[in-house]
């Protein structure tokens, strides 16, 4: 089958005739129909990861065509998903022995493996979707209303289901929610905050992109006067302009959708009392930053990380979607074939648009 594999870092090769293990007794093959390229996919491709030993093929945001009848479960229900059916993929395939597998928390997983990160992923034209994944109810049908692409991108709405859960869904009206990270990922969670009528202020450091986020109905858009979020000196205009917006109180719930360790620094000087902060996504480079625990102890905060998402998750963003509730085509910029993945990578890595859709294998 065609793939594009991954060879360590900065070296992605592209395969007419790459072999693997497919329709095998061990699992279920699906045809890719659509593959979104993540901003994990771009770290691996400059740097490697610790998760990740090469050759393997990336990808986990998968919309796929199931290549014969298999039976699986949906809701805690038997179902019987037929040949040809279009489903999207939980990318976390769990070990089923422990603790956190026996509560359903399978992205807690202590020996989880993950698709895309150490089971090769959607980046090919085919892609073996491990037995233990199936039985879980790791492949949810697509609606016929959610086209191809955007059924790519049921995989991260449902990471960001989990990470508002995380925060207390249903913040509703009363308090203020703030979005760091103008990318896809911080407008997927401005989708979401705003189809439950949350007030968000999203803050980025790309114009277009916050006029984007302004479209899709954030309250407030602010920039970072500065290039570089990296930089561990704070915006002191839009500190200041949170503060005005929220009458001197700041946000109530601040999601941190950057891999920057300085975007975590402005949340804690945004965040209100009693307020909660979401690590939603992985930081690059320096990890540890300073937190004054006085500040933790008598501001009565919280700070809580999120990762990824479980089968349950996936079904209840297709749900969204497919009520219309959440439009997932907003994020979609760009198209590319998987020969052109080099491409795909460095739209990404270059914040050329928003997400980016392989659709052609
Ligand atoms: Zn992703
Ligand atoms: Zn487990």
């Amino acid at each position: 089958m065609r793939a594009a594999v991954f060879y360590g870092p900065g070296c992605i090769v592209n395969k007419e005739n790459y072999l693997t293990r497919i329709n095998n007794k061990d699992g279920i093959a699906l045809k890719l129909k659509a593959c979104a390229v993540c901003g994990y996919d771009v770290r691996v491709f400059r740097n490697g990861h610790l998760k990740v030993t090469p050759p393997i093929i990336l990808g986990h945001e998968i919309c796929g065509e199931i290549t014969r009848d298999v039976n699986s479960i949906l809701n805690g229900k038997e179902i019987l998903i037929k040949a040809g059916t279009r489903v999207t993929v939980s990318p976390i395939v769990p070990c089923m022995k422990c603790r956190y597998c026996n509560k359903n928390e399978y992205n807690l997983c202590l020996h989880l493996r993950e698709i895309g990160s150490s089971i090769n992923g959607g980046f090919a034209e085919y892609i073996n979707i491990p037995t233990q994944l199936v039985k879980i109810g790791g492949l949810v049908p697509v609606p016929d209303n959610i086209n191809d692409d955007e059924a790519a991108l049921l995989e991260p709405l449902a990471c960001c289901l989990n990470s508002q859960i995380n925060l207390g869904s249903g913040l509703g009206r009363e308090g203020t929610m703030a979005i760091i990270g103008d990318g896809p990922i911080g407008l997927l969670h401005l989708l979401l905050s705003k189809s439950i009528g949350t007030r968000t202020i999203m803050i980025g450091k790309i114009p277009g992109r916050l006029a984007k986020a302004t479209s899709l109905g954030a309250d407030l858009s602010l920039l970072f006067n500065r290039n570089d979020m990296d930089d561990s000196r704070y915006d002191e205009d839009t500190l200041s302009r949170v503060l005005s917006y929220t009458e001197g109180y700041g946000a109530d719930s601040i999601i941190v959708a950057t891999s920057s360790p300085a975007a975590f620094e402005f949340a804690l000087k945004i965040a209100a009392k009693n307020s909660k902060i979401n690590i939603f996504a992985g930081i690059l480079g320096r990890c540890s930053v300073p937190l004054d625990l006085n500040w933790l102890h008598y501001n009565q905060a919280t700070v809580t990380g999120s990762f990824s998402s479980t089968p349950n998750m996936l079904k209840k963003s297709a749900d969204l979607v497919s009520t219309g509730q959440i439009k997932l085509s907003e994020i979609i910029s760009h198209h590319y074939s998987l020969v052109d993945i080099k491409n795909a990578l460095l739209a990404t890595e270059n914040y050329l648009g928003l997400r980016v859709i392989i659709d052609k294998f």
